[in-house]
Order: structure tokens, then sequence, then C-alpha cells
């Protein structure tokens, strides 16, 4: 198979299943976008073109400028298609959050800045930076914006692709900036998280990248087969992907005993069943809106003995404030709790009373969480099957 270049987006897809790579690169087949990456676009639309206005002005926002950029936002939302009605007020919510925040200080060397560049290697990359500030002679900050509803963590940003291509674009174009930060802002929950990558990093995507180059060439269509996996209920190209309609279509799905299995077995199949349930789920999520966006127009779904029933569960709430002013104070504290993450917020602004409350802190712990993960290689073990475990907290 024939690409012209590598991008952060492609090289995930081709991770996590090649036949999104074929479609994606080879059929021109066009992906279909869900409520949620649409959001994601309109609201990085509308972003860009505030910001692009606001370097003109160089001032902070006025009453204008959120009316610019919402209706920036309103616009690419309907152009794209956004059917959910309550991620306009979502998005409207991001981009007014997001005005607030703007620092007409910031040094901004571009925004939305498309780059196509060859490796030292060789290898055609590209990309698309949301925002590249400079933070002084030797420093620029590269930013990325989220509207995912959770942050990175530490360890996942230390290995995500996109902020790797980012530093090792950045390092080509700004190559006076010999520290890059970056940065995901997740505009929806007002957090931002950062990473940076060493030389030793760089070399090591740089040669990542000429191995993947290798591979992705080699790709034969024709031999192609999906792989069925967590995320394939956000994949844009389920409707085309005969994988997926087999797996969906499947009545059974294979339940071997678990005594019996070997641990190689036993991971393999944790692994499987935890993409199919994944893959169900998104599927469930479905039903749900279709469900939703029948009911509002007061569409039944039934069938002759069947009908779908919903019942919606109410969830009671009292104002703090008010409940203080009823109660005696004397029985307060037979009703009222700690909210936790209130409290961190406020410690937050007053870290003194950090110390004092971490002694009177209660902790329990859940369930424990299990999760494959890569081990590091036990000397001496056969190494020959990279493959038979794939780590899904990567996902
Ligand atoms: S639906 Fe799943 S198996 Fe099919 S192309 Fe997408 S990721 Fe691959």
């Amino acid at each position: 198979m024939q690409i012209k270049s590598l991008s952060a987006t492609g090289i995930r897809d081709f991770l996590q299943c090649v036949l999104k790579i074929v479609f994606r690169y080879d059929r021109e087949i066009v992906s279909v976008k869900n409520d949620h990456m649409k959001i994601g676009i309109a609201v990085h639309e509308a972003i860009e073109q505030f910001t692009r206005r606001m370097l003109v002005k160089k001032s902070f926002p006025d009453a204008s400028d959120y009316e610019f950029a919402i209706s920036s936002f309103m616009n690419s939302a309907t152009q794209v298609g956004l059917e959910t009605l309550s991620f306009y007020s979502d998005g409207k919510k991001m981009v007014t959050d997001y005005i607030d925040k703007y620092d007409p200080s910031e040094e901004i060397l571009d925004v939305e800045h498309r780059f196509k560049l060859t490796t030292p290697e060789g290898i055609p990359i590209v990309g698309a930076i949301d925002k590249v500030v400079r933070v002084n002679d030797d420093t620029i900050a590269i930013i990325d914006y989220k509207t995912s509803r959770t942050a990175m963590t530490n360890w996942q940003l230390q290995d995500d692709i996109q902020l790797s291509m980012y530093d090792l674009a950045a390092s080509i174009i700004w190559p006076e900036y010999t520290n890059r930060i970056l940065y995901l802002d997740y505009v929806r929950i007002d957090k931002q998280v950062s990473t940076y990558r060493t030389e030793e990093d760089r070399v090591t995507f740089r040669e990542f990248l000429v191995s993947l180059w290798t591979q992705f060439n080699k790709v034969e269509e024709e031999e192609v087969r999906g792989t069925i996996n967590n995320l394939c209920g956000w994949c844009d190209y389920k409707i085309y992907c005969p994988t997926y309609e087999a797996f969906i279509n499947s009545d059974s799905i294979a339940i071997p005993p678990l005594s019996e299995m070997e641990d190689a077995d036993f991971l393999n199949h944790w692994t499987s069943v935890n993409d199919k349930k994944s893959a169900l789920e998104a599927r469930q999520r479905e039903h749900k809106i279709k469900a939703s966006e029948r009911a509002m127009r007061g569409d039944d779904i039934k069938d002759g003995t069947r009908e779908l029933h919903s019942n919606q569960d109410a969830r009671t709430n009292y104002d703090i404030e008010e409940v203080v002013e009823i109660m005696p104070q004397e029985d307060l504290f037979t009703v009222l709790a700690a909210n936790k993450a209130r409290l961190d917020r406020y410690v937050r602004d007053h870290p003194e009373l950090k110390s004092p409350l971490a002694k009177v802190a209660k902790v329990n712990y859940n369930a424990p969480v299990f999760k494959v993960r890569k081990a590091a290689p036990v000397e001496g073990a056969d190494v020959g099957k990279p493959d038979t475990v794939k780590d899904e907290s990567a996902a």
C-alpha cells in the first residue's frame, strides 16, 4: 500500500487496527464522524478564529469577541452536522470559558500551524499544531486543545504519539528554541497537563517512525483483516467494516473454561473479552442515542408483542446553606459529610491546611481493578511472540 506521509492519527490507527489504515488511505472512503468528534471540530474552529482575531486586536476580549467566537462555533457545528442539541450548549460553554481565560500578553507564534516535513531519516510526516507560544528565548509551548472529559495521566502523556510527533516537528520548524513544553489544554474541564521529550526520546521516536514507515508500505490491502478492539465502537469506518459487522451479528461469544487455560491464553482471552465488551457498550450507546431521538419525536419503538419503555430516575439535592438554616446546629454533623473533591479544591488555595487534613483523612480501598499491561522482559525468557499480549491501557 502506498501512503504519502505519516500522521499521529494514522499511526494510532495502524497500531490499533491495520484495516482502519486501508480504509483511511486506500479506498478514499468518507469517514463517518460521531457527535463527539463533531463538537471537537467546531470548538477547535471557534478557538482558532477567535485567537486569530485577537492577534490582530491585541486587547482583552470584549462582548463582540464573545459573539464572534460563539457564532464561529455555531456555524461550524451546523456545517459538520452536529445533531445532539445539548452539545451546542456544551460547545458554547467551552468557547466562552476559553475566552474568559484569554491572556493578550501571551506571545503567540502561530495558531493551527500545519506542517508537512521530512525527518532526518527521510520519513514524511504531517500534522497541525493548535497553538505555539513563545515562553522565553529558549523555550516554546506547543498546545493542543482537547474536548474530552478526562485528561491523560502522566505516564500516558510520556508515551503519547501525537505529542511526540509535535515535539519532533517543532524541533525541525523552530530549532532556535531548544526547550519544548507540550501542553494538552482540556477546554471542557478547564485542565492543562504538560510534558516534554528528551533528545533521547526524540531519537527513539524517529527510529519508531522509520520502522512504522517500512511496515506501512508492506501492507497488502487484500490480505488485511480487521482487529476487533475496544475502540471499534468509535471507529469512523465501522459501517464499512466486514469484521465489525460479523462481530456485531455473531450471536455467540466463546467462553472456554478459565481453570484449564495457560497464562498466555488467559491474558489473550481477557483482552479479547474486554475489547468485545467495549465494542458492545459503544453499540449500546448508539442504541440509546437513537431511542432518545425517536422518543423526542414521540415515535415509539415496538413490534407485535414488545415495546421499548423508559423511565427516568429522579435525584434530589439540597442547598447546603438552606439546610444549615433549617436544621438544629447540634444535629448537623449527623447528616453532613465533607465533599472530597471540593475539599481538595479548597486546600489548593489554603495549602497550610493540607497537613492537618491529611492527618484526619480516612482512606478506604475499593476492589482491585485488573488491567493487562506490558511486563518487563524476564531474562532468558522466550520473547519471540511480542504480539500475544496487547497493552489495553495504551488504547
Ligand atoms: S471497526 Fe474495528 S475492526 Fe473494523 S476497521 Fe474499525 S477498528 Fe478495525
